[in-house]
C-alpha cells in the first residue's frame, strides 16, 4: 500500500509550538506535543507555572509585551493558546507565524457580547441578554430581560467571578466606570452538557461527545461522560459546536458549554477555543485526547479519532481535595493527573481524577 502523501502544510515532528499560557491546560497540551515529538516553548507571565515544568523554554513576559512576543514568536514554528483573554492587540506583534486559533476567533470569544451576537447570528439559541454599559442601561435591560437574571463582566470572568444574581432591581450592584457588562435571563435548565470540536487547517472536523458538567460553587466539579441525554439531543448538540467551530473558521479546537433547558431547548452558554476542564476525561477514556487533537489541528496532521472507549467520570481537585491523592491512586479505575501546583489554595484547580466506569 502507499504512504498517503504528507499535507504539504504539515508542520514535522521536532518542530517547536509556541503556547500562550502556562496553567494545567498548557502543561498538559506541552505533554501531548512531547509525544508526538515536538518540542514546547511557554510564553505566560507566571514564574514557576505547571507548563514550564515539562517544556523545553519558557518566555516569562506580561501578555500585552508586545516586544517579548515578537522575540518568542521568531522561535517557533507554530502559536496556540490554553488561554484565551490574551490581547488582540498584542497578537498583531507576531509576524510570520500562524497564530491557531487566530486573533479573529479570540476577539469573538473573549467578549461575551460579541459572543452570544455571534452565537445568535447563526441561528443558535443562548439566553436573552443585553450589553450594558451603565446604570440607566442595567435599569432598562433589568426591564426587558426580566428578574432573577445574571450581570456578569463581558470579559475576563471565569469560574463565576465577575458575575452577580440580580433578584431584585434594589440590589443591583454598583457598575465600574468604563467596564462593559452583560444581563442575562436565568435560564431555568436540567442540565449542563459541552462539546469540543476540532477543526483542522483543511476544514475537517471532528467532535468528541457530548458531556454533562456538574459546577460547584461556580466551579466545575464533575464531568460525567457520555451526558445522560438521548441521542437525538446529543446529535443536535454536536451539531451546534460544529456550525459555530465551521462558522468561526477555527483552526484549534472550540469547547462549547451549553444548557439544556426544562422546555427541551439547548442554548449555548459560552465558547472556548482551546481544550477544555470538560475535556479532561478524553486523555484516560477516548482515542484520542483533546490535547493531542489540539496539536494535531495546529499543526495540520490528520485528526484523531474522537470516540469514546470508556464512559467515565472526571472529577476536579480543587484546593485541599488534592490531599486525598493516596486515595485516589489505590483505586484501579481511576486515573490521577496532578499539576505540579505548589500552594493549595481554596478555588485553586490543583488536578483531576478520571474514574472508568465498569467492574474491575
Ligand atoms: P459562565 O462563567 O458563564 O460559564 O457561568 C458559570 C456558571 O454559572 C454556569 O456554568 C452556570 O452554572 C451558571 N450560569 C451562568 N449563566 C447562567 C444563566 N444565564 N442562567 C443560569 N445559570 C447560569
Amino acid at each position: 500500500m502507499k504512504s498517503p502523501i504528507p499535507n504539504p502544510q504539515s508542520l514535522p515532528p521536532g518542530s517547536t509550538i509556541g503556547i500562550l499560557g502556562g496553567g494545567q491546560l498548557g502543561r498538559m497540551l506541552a505533554m501531548a506535543a512531547a509525544r508526538l515529538g515536538y518540542h514546547a516553548h511557554i510564553f505566560t507571565p507566571e514564574q514557576d507555572s505547571p507548563a514550564a515544568e515539562v517544556a523545553r523554554a519558557c518566555t516569562v513576559a506580561d501578555y500585552s509585551d508586545a516586544a517579548a512576543l515578537a522575540r518568542f514568536a521568531q522561535s517557533v514554528d507554530v502559536i496556540t493558546l490554553e488561554f484565551e483573554n490574551v490581547p488582540v492587540a498584542a497578537l498583531a506583534a507576531i509576524k510570520n507565524v500562524p497564530v491557531r486559533p487566530g486573533g479573529g476567533v479570540l476577539s469573538v470569544c473573549q467578549h461575551r457580547v460579541r459572543e452570544k451576537e455571534f452565537v445568535q447570528a447563526q441561528g443558535i439559541a443562548t439566553a436573552p441578554f443585553a450589553a450594558v454599559g451603565s446604570m440607566q442601561e442595567l435599569q432598562a435591560a433589568m426591564k426587558k430581560i426580566g428578574l432573577p437574571a445574571i450581570l456578569k463582566t463581558a470579559q475576563f470572568g471565569y469560574d463565576g467571578k465577575g458575575q452577580w444574581k440580580i433578584e431584585r432591581e434594589a440590589n443591583a450592584p454598583p457598575l465600574h466606570a468604563g467596564q462593559e457588562y452583560i444581563l442575562e435571563g436565568m435560564v431555568d435548565f436540567t442540565m449542563e452538557i459541552s462539546v469540543i470540536a476540532a477543526r483542522g487547517i483543511g476544514g475537517e472536523i471532528a467532535c468528541f461527545p457530548a458531556v454533562q458538567n456538574v459546577h460547584r460553587n461556580h466551579i466545575l466539579h464533575q464531568t460525567i461522560v457520555p451526558a445522560p441525554i438521548t441521542p437525538a439531543l446529543a446529535k443536535e448538540a454536536e451539531h451546534i459546536a460544529r456550525v459555530l467551530a465551521e462558522a468561526l473558521q477555527v483552526e484549534g479546537l472550540l469547547a462549547v458549554e451549553m444548557f439544556l433547558a426544562k422546555d427541551g431547548r439547548i442554548l449555548v452558554n459560552e465558547m472556548a477555543p482551546r481544550a477544555h476542564n470538560s475535556g479532561h476525561w478524553t486523555l484516560d477514556g477516548c482515542a484520542t485526547s483533546q490535547f493531542e487533537q489540539q496539536i494535531r489541528t495546529i499543526c495540520g496532521l490528520p485528526l484523531g479519532q474522537p470516540d469514546m472507549l470508556f464512559p467515565c467520570t472526571m472529577t476536579n481537585l480543587i484546593g485541599d481535595e488534592v490531599n486525598a491523592w493516596e486515595t485516589h491512586l489505590r483505586n484501579p479505575r481511576a486515573r490521577l493527573h496532578l499539576y505540579g501546583k505548589k500552594e493549595a489554595r481554596p478555588g485553586r484547580k490543583m488536578g483531576h481524577v478520571t474514574v472508568l466506569s465498569g467492574s474491575n
